[in-house]
């Protein structure tokens, strides 16, 4: 069976993890944590990086900094990750879904004027498959109503929108490494702030509440709780493991694009006489080959499709289930029709991208597909 997803290693993530262990600083925000820190803020001109043990920590620190209280109100697309809602839940926030672009499953800027309300405070627009939402129609709505703007990057790692690179736009944004990115550490993330605002706080509120990291720097004599905060940095292992990552990241790039590319291009045709419908990729946005995905004309023509390349030994998988269609929310929504994130939700399925991928053996069977002719 091919599977679905491999995570690739680089040959020098256990060489780097035991120079962390022996150099007898294995607890966070040591050496490695700020190679990574300090690469990341360099090549991609984030304000400031703080690495984190996942996105979904990245994204809850977001929360706190935005200092949503119970009833604020949060705009994020319902086709995404739990993490992107449950991050502002869990401090008690309203979410209001909103649907994703007709073409595209990101969410539809166009569509966001009117979910804003006096309560609303943050937007999370999610760059789905690491495809740049419409930022600068976002950022516009949040100057204009004095809002909040979160990117989850999770997907979006080296990836742009109009040249500027993905989590260098909003407020803030949270990147993942969770073994199915495209750079990994197993579980791992990374919060990016690129409004000074929120500098000072969030590495008071990475480490514990307490301004520890002043003090290491000697701009205070003694440090303590200062506010409120929790344990949300990796250690030194985790970020030895990014740092081997990190140094063959144009390296996995270019092997990943690729794939995408070799998919795409030797799909066109079968997707023609399918009906069925390729990633789309606005102008303005830049494809990091995070995911190649298709989009079916049912749910019916998904799953046959998915039986097919199962049959034929290929693990393809379909993605979100919408938000406000989830057992935890359902009962809570407002009854507001998201016609294209349910339409994701049944048709898209995602096709095998990794590193090591023999991607002419998948393009064979899913090439033996055709739906007209009844063959699954
Ligand atoms: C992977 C992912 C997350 C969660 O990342 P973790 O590092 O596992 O917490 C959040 N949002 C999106 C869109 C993701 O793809």
């Amino acid at each position: 069976m091919i599977p679905f997803n491999k995570p690739y290693l680089t040959g020098k993530e256990t060489q780097y993890i035991e120079e962390a262990v022996k150099s007898g600083k294995i607890s966070g925000n040591g050496m490695f944590t700020q190679r990574c820190q300090d690469f990341f803020e360099k090549k991609y001109g984030f304000k400031k990086v703080l690495l984190t043990t996942s996105c979904t920590d990245a994204l809850e620190m977001c929360a706190i900094l935005a200092d949503i209280k119970p009833g604020d109100e949060v705009i994020v697309p319902s086709y995404t990750f739990v993490s992107t809602a449950i991050a502002f839940v869990r401090q008690g926030a309203k979410i209001v879904f909103a649907d994703s672009l007709p073409d595209n499953p990101n969410i539809d800027a166009s569509k966001i004027e009117a979910l804003i309300t006096s309560k609303t405070k943050v937007i999370v627009p999610v760059h789905y498959a690491g495809i740049a939402c419409d930022m600068d129609a976002i950022m516009d709505l949040a100057a204009k109503y004095n809002l909040i703007v979160i990117e989850d990057a999770a997907q979006a790692i080296d990836s742009y929108y109009k040249g500027r690179s993905l989590g260098s736009i909003g407020h803030m944004a949270a990147f993942s490494f969770h073994e199915t990115k495209n750079i990994i550490a197993g579980e791992g993330g990374m919060l990016t702030i690129n409004d000074k605002r929120f500098i000072h706080r969030a590495e008071i509120i990475w480490e514990k509440g307490t301004n520890r990291a002043e003090f290491f720097r000697g701009e205070v004599n003694k440090y303590g709780w200062v506010d409120t905060g929790s344990s949300f940095l990796p250690s030194e292992v985790i970020a030895a493991f990014l740092w081997a990552q990190i140094e063959n990241l144009e390296h996995i790039q270019k092997k990943r694009l690729e794939i995408w590319n070799f998919y795409y291009e030797n799909l066109k045709q079968w997707a023609l006489n399918n009906n069925v419908q390729l990633p789309i990729i606005p102008d303005f946005a830049t494809n990091n080959a995070h995911m190649f995905y298709l989009v079916c004309n049912s749910l019916e023509q998904r799953t046959k499709l998915i039986a097919h390349l199962k049959q034929n030994e290929v693990l393809a998988v379909f993605h979100y289930i919408s938000l406000h269609s989830s057992p935890y929310y359902e009962k809570k929504h407002n009854g507001q029709i998201l016609e294209h994130s349910d339409a994701f939700t049944d048709r898209l399925v995602r096709l095998p991208l990794f590193y090591e991928l023999n991607v002419e053996e998948v393009l064979e069977k899913v090439k033996l597909f055709n739906n007209d002719l009844g063959i699954e």
